[in-house]
């Protein structure tokens, strides 16, 4: 029979780098595509008004969804 503890020491042997973020734990955002604000509409003149992204606040980065900001899974 297969002993559970060996198989939980195994998995932590196991975490690599995360792919997406390549271990930083954090990612670019993807709603303002790393610009931290996005254009929501635009004046009289044609020109986009600016405002805030909601997807990072305004940090222009997140979280890494992948590895969930560990940078490792
Ligand atoms: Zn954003
Ligand atoms: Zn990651």
């Amino acid at each position: 029979m297969w002993q559970h503890k060996q198989g939980a020491k195994k998995e932590e042997a196991v975490k690599r780098r995360c792919h997406r973020c390549r271990g930083m734990g954090r990612a670019p955002c993807e709603i303002c595509k790393g610009a931290g604000e996005v254009a929501k509409s635009r004046d009289i003149y044609g020109k986009p008004i600016m405002t805030r992204c909601n997807g990072c606040f305004g940090l222009k980065s997140i979280r890494c969804a992948v590895c969930g900001g560990d940078g490792f899974v």
